[in-house]
């Protein structure tokens, strides 16, 4: 299983982060080690003094494929999740200044808490669902996947011309705006319209 993170897929994130509108989907992975599951904790990683919270929905891959025509790139999902891209900034901008991979601040083991899965079915319209996430009870980021570049089918097109998809895979789709830092005892809770579906604690 890999999974796969769409980057600045939001333009109110690309304009808090001072990026350009990409011309194409943005991607990058992470590994299966990566994942937390089941609402265990996230164990603040002592290589980095500024993790930062990404929240993003997640498309459950259904069935293997490679060059999916966006006409039919929904049938190869059929659950959404919700899940967060950890990210070590200080980390981050570093390798970004030098032209170096961004592995080491967005795929290190821990970097993708994630949610319990939905079917899409019971979504209307796919392209039009809230999410948000609260710490400590506070909501910090908040989105809706109609403001996003690319669709998930454009997503699922464009990345398995390079990279063949395979059932159980995860796309992480982008993040809006807000991002921020997380801190030791803080408490996560991301949402799919006004449903917690992941919950955990930072130690
Ligand atoms: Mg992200």
């Amino acid at each position: 299983m890999k999974i796969i993170c769409i980057g600045q897929n939001y333009p109110k994130h690309n304009a808090e982060m001072k990026s350009e509108t990409p011309p194409e989907p943005v991607f990058f992975m992470k590994p299966d080690t990566a994942c937390i599951l089941n609402g265990k904790p996230f164990f603040y990683p002592d290589f980095s003094r500024d993790i930062q919270h990404e929240v993003e929905i997640v498309l459950k891959i259904s069935k293997n494929g490679k060059h999916i025509d966006p006409d039919f790139a929904d049938s190869y999902y059929d659950e959404i999740g919700i899940g967060i891209d950890f990210t070590a900034r200080d980390l981050q901008s570093e390798c970004k200044k030098k032209g170096l991979p961004w592995e080491k601040a967005k795929a290190f083991d821990g970097s993708a808490p994630l949610g319990t899965f939905l079917s899409k079915t019971r979504f209307s319209d796919i392209q039009n669902i809230n999410f948000h996430l609260e710490i400590n009870g506070q909501t910090v980021q908040k989105g809706n996947t109609k403001d996003m570049l690319f669709s998930f089918n454009r997503i699922i097109a464009h990345v398995s011309q390079f990279v063949t998809l395979r059932k159980g895979d995860l796309i992480f789709t982008g993040t809006p705006e807000g991002v921020g830092p997380v801190k030791t005892s803080d408490h996560l809770q991301a949402f799919i319209e006004n449903q917690a579906l992941l919950r955990f604690n930072v130690k």
